[in-house]
């Protein structure tokens, strides 16, 4: 058994050798024309994957920090969580631990978020941030973007937006100015295909404005800290430098494939997946419409034993993912984002197969 198996979890996600070549490139200084050139270069490719011209901050810690700079930043009145999973529900968890005034819209695990249920409680007046994950890594559901952001634009134009796209951001199209998200957060280790340690978030003039009203924000997290940093094409601290030189170089390959191409392949995996588990005479976990398109969770009704199926996998080098907590054994996920193509997707479920069989 490999002692570094091709990891097919859905976070972290497989590596490609190319990546961590770079990840040893010498170090350079954090308060140097180097990294100021390195940043801009990043904070211009990720704009383009998002569709913005929102600042872009680069945070050299885990997404879950990202969650608390969008509560610091932005909660005076209350927020309100869109919570449908094992994620949402944390991000719910840590605005209740910071003190603030929170309510949750609780959806049975599988469903998508509803954007009537949202309407309901804003029109309370109670609550002046929306917080919801895009994709919730734990049920493989994909919530629809675009109905919230049109009950936003023209019911609650002063709501502040917060979203989490951790299993989505490069790897779904999320026109993030056309949207209107004023606080979009990711960490690298999905389909962005680099290590773990390592965040993006895109901040809007919106909910930077709204930061310079709030007091007892802190240092570390505090939006205006990073605006100033950011005008010098610097961060804060001293940051993870090799994630840096990962990060150019996996925009350097988004751009060689081209954006379109990208989302393409995220839909066209997802697509062969869900069918393959039907074929198999699976079900598919989420509710019908709201699939992911970066991971499938395959209900598994035909009671495959996944331990054992986990076991044969690793003797042939593959690390596979066996559900989600409560979930384990019930369901499976197959993720397919970022360094894995059709063909690594194509080699792993004929795997699978060969497994069950
Ligand atoms: N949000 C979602 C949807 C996730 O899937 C994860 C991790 O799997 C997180 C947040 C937490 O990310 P991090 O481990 O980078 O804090």
């Amino acid at each position: 058994m490999s002692k570094f198996p091709k990891l097919f979890i859905p976070g972290p996600t497989h590596v490609s050798d190319d990546i961590l070549d770079v990840l040893s490139t010498k170090q350079i200084g954090h308060r140097t024309p180097e990294i100021s050139e390195l940043i801009e270069y990043i904070v211009d490719g990720v704009k383009k994957v998002l569709y913005t011209s929102n600042n872009i901050y680069l945070v050299s810690h885990a997404a879950t920090g990202l969650w608390e700079m969008g509560t610091k930043n932005s909660v005076k009145r209350g927020v309100l969580h869109c919570v449908n999973g094992a994620f949402s529900s944390k991000w719910a968890l840590s605005s209740n631990q910071s003190g603030f005034n929170v309510a949750s819209i609780e959806y049975k695990w599988g469903k998508g978020v509803n954007v009537k249920d949202i309407d309901k409680h804003l029109s309370t007046g109670k609550y002046d941030v929306l917080a919801m994950v895009h994709n919730e890594t734990s049920t493989g559901v994909m919530s629809n973007l675009e109905n919230i952001s049109d009950l936003l634009k023209n019911k609650y134009p002063d709501v502040i937006w917060l979203v989490d796209a951790v299993s989505s951001m490069a790897g779904v199209k999320i026109e993030v100015d056309k949207l209107g998200i004023d606080f979009l957060l990711s960490s690298t280790q999905k389909a962005w295909g680099l290590p773990a340690g390592f965040s993006i978030c895109s901040v809007s003039d919106k909910i930077t404005t709204k930061s310079k009203t709030l007091i007892n924000k802190g240092y570390f997290l505090d939006l205006e800290v990073y605006e100033k940093y950011y005008n010098k094409y610097q961060t804060p601290t001293t940051p993870s430098i090799p994630h840096m030189f990962a990060m150019k170089k996996v925009i350097e390959k988004i751009e060689k494939e081209g954006l379109e191409n990208r989302w393409k392949r995220h839909i066209e995996m997802a697509k062969y997946t869900q069918q393959w588990a039907r074929e198999h005479k699976q079900n598919l976990f989420p509710d019908s419409g709201c699939e992911s398109y970066t991971l499938t969770c395959v209900k598994n009704i035909k009671g495959w034993d996944v331990n054992k199926m986990s076991d044969k996998l690793l003797e042939k080098g593959f690390r596979m993912d066996r559900g989600y907590g409560s979930l384990r054994g019930k369901v499976f996920r197959i993720p397919h984002m970022g360094n894995v193509y059709m063909e690594d997707l194509v080699e792993y479920l004929n795997l699978i197969d060969e497994v069950i069989s």
